[in-house]
Order: C-alpha cells, then sequence, then structure tokens
C-alpha cells in the first residue's frame, strides 16, 4: 500500500520561531514524530512517503503515486489539515485522519470527507484500521477503549525525516500525567495514569538517530516527563552510561511538572545525562488561580523558590502562562510579568485561557452557559472562547501589555544574562564531561555574526550586548553557544508581539462592537 504521510501546517505561533529558523538555516522547530510514529506501527510490507507542509509542499507526483492519504495533527493545525483532506478527497484518494486533533473534534473531520477516523491511540486503532483498509472496507471509524502499552511501541521511522530541515529532533518516553489540571487536554487524551517506555527502548531509539548522524538537540515531547519518578530515574540511569560512552552527541530538553524542584536526585540525573533544558507548566503566580485551576502540585511550595531549585541545578528553565482564570483579581498579567522578571525566565510562553474540547474545563462552562462557540485554538492570537468572570476587554490588555513588556529586547536581554548567570554557577562545582566534538556548522558561524550585528551594533541594546558577552566569557564559557541560541529567539518574539497586538486588537474591537449591541450578540452555544 503506497501511503502518503501528510503534516499540515502550523499557523505563526509562540513556538514557530520563523526568524530564528532563518537565522540558523533550518526550517521548522521539530518534526512530526507522530506520523514517523504511525509509519513505524502500520505494516512494513507498506511503502510510506512523508510530506511535512512545514518544510515542503506536496507535489502532483505525490498525489498520484499515494494510494492512502494518512493526516495528523493538532487542534492549531486545523485549517490546513482540512484544506489537505479536501485536496487528497477532490483527487479521489482514500483519506485516513487521527492524532489529537481528531480524536477531540471529528465531527469536523468527518465533515470534509475523511474516509477513515483513526482515532485515541495508534498502536491500537492503526492495525485495525490497516486490517479494514487491506479488507477493502470503504471506511471505517476506530477507537480505542483501552490505553495502549508504550513498552510495545516500534521505534519511529526517523530514517522517512529530511533530517537538515529540523532544529531539533523529538522522541517520547512516556504518556499520561498524574495531575488533574481542569483546563488540560492531555489528561482527557493519555489518561492520569502516566506510560512509560522501558529505558532500552528509549535508548535504541537515540542510538537511532545517532546513526542517523543527528548531533542537534533532542526534545523528549513527554506531557509530563516526571509523571513516573521511579521508571524516569531508571531510564536516567541507562542513558547516562550510554550519553558518557557516546561523547555526549546531543543535549536533551523535556517538558515536566514544577515538583521536580523538590527530588536533586532526579535533577542531578537529568543533569548528568546532558538534560539542558526544562518546559515548565507554572501559569501564574496567584494561588488562588492556581486553586481554581486544580493546579495544586504549583501550590505546594513558593514557586519562584521552585525556579530558582531547577535553574541552580543546571537546568534552563522555560515556562508557560496563563492569564484569565476564573475569580482572577486585576493586575495579573502584571504580577506575571514581575514573577518571570525576578525568576529570570527568559522563554515565557503566555497565552490567554482557552477551554478546549472534552476537558473538565470544556463541561463545566458548558454546564454553566458560559462557552462562546463550539471551537478551541491554542494559540496566543485569538481571545478566550468563553465569558471569563471579569472584563474580557481588561484581560485583553493586561495580556497585551504583558507579552510587549516580556518581549522587550532589553529585558529579554537583561532576563536571559542573569538566567546564565545562575546556570554558570550551577556548572561551576559539577565534574567535566568528556564530550565528543561537534560538527563545524557554517550556519552557526552566520547565524552569530547576524545577532552581533542586530543586537550589538543597530538595537539599544548594543552595550549591554558586548557587556554580557564579555561577562559570560569570562563566567560561563562552557555556556555560550546555548545563550547566544537564547538570545536570538528575540528575533521571533519581536515579530510576533506584533503580531498578537494586531490579531487581538481586531478581534477585541468586534467583540467590544458585538457587545454595544446585545440583541445581534450570540454568545452561549452548547454541544
Ligand atoms: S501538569 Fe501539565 S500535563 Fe499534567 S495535568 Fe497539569 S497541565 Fe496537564
Amino acid at each position: 500500500m503506497r501511503s502518503l504521510l501528510i503534516y499540515p501546517l502550523f499557523p505563526q505561533s509562540f513556538w514557530s520561531f520563523e526568524k530564528t529558523l532563518e537565522l540558523i538555516g533550518r526550517k521548522a522547530m521539530l518534526p512530526p514524530l507522530g506520523l514517523i510514529t504511525v509509519a513505524a506501527i502500520l505494516p512494513q510490507t507498506w511503502e510510506f512517503r512523508l510530506v511535512d507542509r512545514n518544510i515542503e509542499s506536496i507535489s502532483e507526483a505525490d498525489w498520484d503515486w499515494a494510494e492512502v492519504v494518512i493526516l495528523s495533527g493538532m487542534i492549531v493545525q486545523k485549517e490546513d489539515l482540512l484544506a489537505q483532506v479536501q485536496e487528497a478527497k477532490k483527487r479521489g484518494k482514500k483519506v485516513a485522519v487521527g492524532g489529537p486533533y481528531a480524536t477531540a473534534l471529528s465531527q469536523e473531520v468527518q465533515a470534509v470527507g475523511a474516509d477513515y477516523l483513526v482515532l485515541d491511540e495508534g498502536e491500537i486503532t492503526l492495525p485495525l484500521f490497516a486490517e479494514a483498509l487491506e479488507k477493502g472496507e470503504p471506511n471505517g471509524v476506530f477507537r480505542a477503549p483501552e490505553k495502549p502499552d508504550v513498552s510495545q511501541t516500534p521505534i519511529p521511522r526517523f530514517d522517512l525525516l529530511k533530517l537538515d530541515a529540523y532544529s531539533e529532533m523529538s522522541v517520547q518516553f512516556s504518556r499520561g500525567c498524574p495531575f488533574q489540571c481542569e483546563f488540560c487536554d492531555i489528561i482527557v487524551l493519555y489518561g492520569r495514569k502516566p506510560r512509560t517506555k522501558t529505558p532500552e527502548q528509549l535508548i535504541a531509539e537515540l542510538e537511532a538517530l545517532y546513526n542517523l548522524g543527528w548531533r542537534r538537540s533532542i526534545f523528549l515531547v513527554d506531557d509530563n516527563f516526571i509523571g513516573n519518578k521511579r521508571n524516569v530515574k531508571l531510564l536516567l540511569k541507562a542513558l547516562v552510561p550510554w550519553m558518557e560512552e557516546k561523547g555526549f552527541p546531543f543535549p536533551l530538553s523535556t517538558e515536566a511538572s514544577v515538583d521536580l524542584a523538590n527530588d536533586q536526585e532526579l535533577m542531578d540525573l537529568m543533569v548528568a545525562a546532558n538534560f539542558g533544558a526544562v518546559f515548565l507548566g507554572l501559569e501564574t503566580p496567584d494561588e488562588d488561580s492556581l486553586t481554581v485551576t486544580k493546579k495544586y502540585q504549583n501550590t505546594r511550595d513558593p514557586l519562584s523558590d521552585s525556579v530558582h531549585k531547577i535553574i541552580s541545578s543546571g537546568l534552563r528553565v522555560m515556562a508557560g502562562f496563563i492569564i484569565g482564570f476564573d475569580g482572577e483579581k486585576s493586575g495579573a498579567g502584571d504580577r506575571i510579568v514581575q514573577f518571570v522578571e525576578k525568576t529570570t525566565i527568559p522563554t515565557a510562553i503566555y497565552s490567554m485561557l482557552q477551554a478546549l474540547p472534552d476537558t473538565a474545563l470544556w463541561h463545566r462552562l458548558e454546564k454553566e452557559g458560559r462557552l462562546r462557540g463550539q471551537s478551541a485554538n491554542i494559540n496566543q492570537t485569538t481571545l478566550m472562547n468563553f465569558v471569563p468572570t471579569r472584563p474580557l476587554e481588561q484581560i485583553a490588555q493586561e495580556y497585551l501589555d504583558g507579552f510587549w513588556q516580556l518581549y522587550d529586547p532589553q529585558k529579554f536581554l537583561d532576563r536571559t544574562y542573569r538566567h546564565y548567570r545562575i546556570l554558570g554557577e550551577a556548572y561551576r562545582n559539577k565534574p567535566r564531561q568528556k564530550r565528543a566534538p561537534k560538527p563545524f556548522d557554517w550556519n552557526n558561524v552566520k547565524a552569530f555574526l547576524v545577532i552581533c550585528w542586530r543586537q550589538g551594533l543597530v538595537r539599544e541594546t548594543r552595550f549591554s550586548f558586548w557587556k554580557y558577552l564579555w561577562n559570560m566569557y569570562r563566567y560561563n564559557r562552557g555556556g555560550i553557544g546555548s545563550y547566544l541560541g537564547v538570545c536570538a529567539q528575540i528575533e521571533h518574539f519581536l515579530e510576533y508581539r506584533e503580531v498578537v497586538k494586531v490579531e487581538i486588537e481586531q478581534q477585541l474591537a468586534e467583540f467590544l462592537a458585538t457587545k454595544a449591541e446585545p440583541e445581534k450578540e450570540e454568545l452561549v452555544v452548547s454541544r
């Protein structure tokens, strides 16, 4: 069976980093791990061709070649996903769709003519789909009554990727998270019992990437890498000697809950296994809001102390923040900005709260008649999709002001530098790791020169830029490459904060115009 795997386009977003990618000569941040896992699960007698629309377009030869077209994506990719289903149907192809978007909103995918809905987790539903297709069944909806054992998942087909196009690679060790944050769709899709691969299995994936020549960063896309601390420690204990033997060929990063700060052994193991950064869902420094959203794990210790402990252990912190929780008091935006400044977090992803389909938040708001439509978007450029408890215009204004301040070039550079000074202190007392030399990359030289030109000459950051670079050379020489990589992110954020401002202001104006004419208002829609 000739299968064309299509990964839909992402809109410009916080994570799309177009300007930064342009600097380093890459086309996308991360590859479609889901689709290359799909290719590994389907019968290996089938032929696969992968088109990631974020790095290339689909040619007529690709369409002609395909006997079946398979798509997968997240809600944020839905516009392009639906368009590609229609393109495939126009050409008379059989179309199968799976992944988080199709699982959450299958009726939208069905409405554009997809033949097969391969929902939930593919380890269970893909074999059912393959069997139906081979038997000639014209359509079908495949669901999994239970969660699969991921220790049986095969190594993703990394060989299908155009490796040069990606800035980072992705692998996955676990699925699911034990917590119960009200807005989270992860626990709806993957459950609250974290399921992990075996250490040997993950190391075999890293070995496959190593053998393909991959030497850049790898992101473990786990929902919460430390959801099962026992198993993650077993993995790390096996990973450290593998990394040492290979000369630490790639830095790792991941997502974790903030209770990581309470486990020094775990943080030390992560650093020893070459983890350099971790993304934390901090959401807000307002404890009342954390309680309202059932993010109790973030209320147990002072959040800023936890962040400091993690950075001081040698892990760069990236973090997510949300505004718009029920009962939130005015000034929440400012409090987030102050918290980010205090904790020195350079990359702070900032969003207005959205109710995602099927989450506990969605169901509560639906019951309260507060949803403003059936769609959801997890982008930073969309107004909230429900009626909040304080005026939407107030939340939106605080959000815009906060976004603007967070990505002010001078503030961003200052924060990044302060962050790397703490990291420098953390590494001062650690034993030096024997690292294999990295392959020379002209793109990095070019990127360095462009950053020096823009941030060190053209912009008003010029004095700080050179002062900080000199201090980095004196106090944290080993961290300079990573520091400059984070400095480069401002190239994206400067453009993106403009996009956020224009789009939110436009939607806000439309919202206020509607509000002024309540008889035209179409507020509450129930599913
Ligand atoms: S900690 Fe993160 S992944 Fe876990 S439930 Fe909360 S938001 Fe979801």
